[in-house]
């Protein structure tokens, strides 16, 4: 198998055999060399197109030596249609030489740089899309606290979206937010927003994103939290998504990132 076809798949973090590319010979550490190991193909949503679209490098590739077992590449991609440009970045390592006939090799960080240029398949819809999207760039470059705030606000944000509609009072009478966690359980009285796979514990989920922004947590931790505090929140969205008339209805207020300091000011608790 090709290079091309791993970096293709990317982020998928399976270690793979490929076809040596290196010629046998090690790349030095902070030597670059051109490659060809076939061209990388992505499909994202290009903004000008407007649609889906593949995105594809050109026959070589940029390649950065670091050592005997890592290296780094660079490809720029285009819109097959409009020829937008987006960049991405991987590093590779391996465990044996990289520089093999038939090295093992494996992506372990890869980055894009999509600009306002494209985003990611099923990212670009919805009034949360643009807090997941945060999210999910921020777990992948290994932020844990900071990820695990965007799953906060977006928690945040349809709690008092649903508040606002079921008519719960959310503000103190000096005109702040009412604590996070009293709004939530007055909103669950009334709508169920929480799951009910995950009602049995119904605020563990809001305390553990809690303790996690508070520091409470390492960040190794909150890495490892991510990915079950993500698939809450998004049950959560579902849960109200679910109801036409709720969902209809926050789409309607068009919330979007701008407004969300508004909405969330003074209501960390
Ligand atoms: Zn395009």
């Amino acid at each position: 198998m090709r290079l091309s076809k791993l970096l293709s798949d990317a982020p998928a973090a399976a270690t793979m055999q490929v076809d040596g590319f290196l010629d046998g010979r090690a790349l030095k550490w902070g030597k670059h060399k051109r490659i060809k190991v076939g061209k990388v193909l992505r499909n994202f949503h290009c903004r000008t197109c407007d649609t889906q679209r593949t995105f594809v490098s050109g026959d070589e590739l940029s390649c950065l030596g670091l050592g005997d077992n890592q290296i780094s590449i660079d490809a720029t991609l285009q819109c097959i249609e409009c020829q937008s440009s987006v960049e991405i970045w991987f590093l590779i390592g391996s465990n044996g030489d990289i520089s093999g006939v038939a090295p093992e090799v494996r992506i372990e960080r890869y980055t894009e740089n999509l600009r306002d240029r494209a985003d990611r398949i099923d990212s670009h819809r919805g009034p949360f899309s643009d807090l997941v999207k945060r999210a999910q760039l921020a777990y992948e470059n290994q932020l844990g606290a900071g990820s695990i705030v965007y799953l906060r606000k977006i928690f945040e944000l349809v709690t008092f979206g649903v508040a606002e509609i079921a008519e719960i009072e959310t503000k103190k009478n000096n005109g702040n937010n009412q604590p996070f966690a009293l709004v939530l359980q007055q909103v669950n009285e009334v709508r169920n927003i929480i799951p009910r796979r995950f009602s049995s514990d119904g605020y563990q989920l809001f305390r553990e994103l809690s303790n996690i922004i508070h520091g409470e947590s390492s960040e190794e931790e909150a890495l490892q939290k991510y990915k079950p505090c993500l698939q809450l929140v998004l049950g959560v969205v579902d849960e109200v998504s679910r109801d036409n008339e709720y969902a209809r209805a926050i789409e309607e207020l068009g919330w979007n990132v701008e407004n969300i300091s508004e909405i969330t000011g003074g209501g960390v608790a």
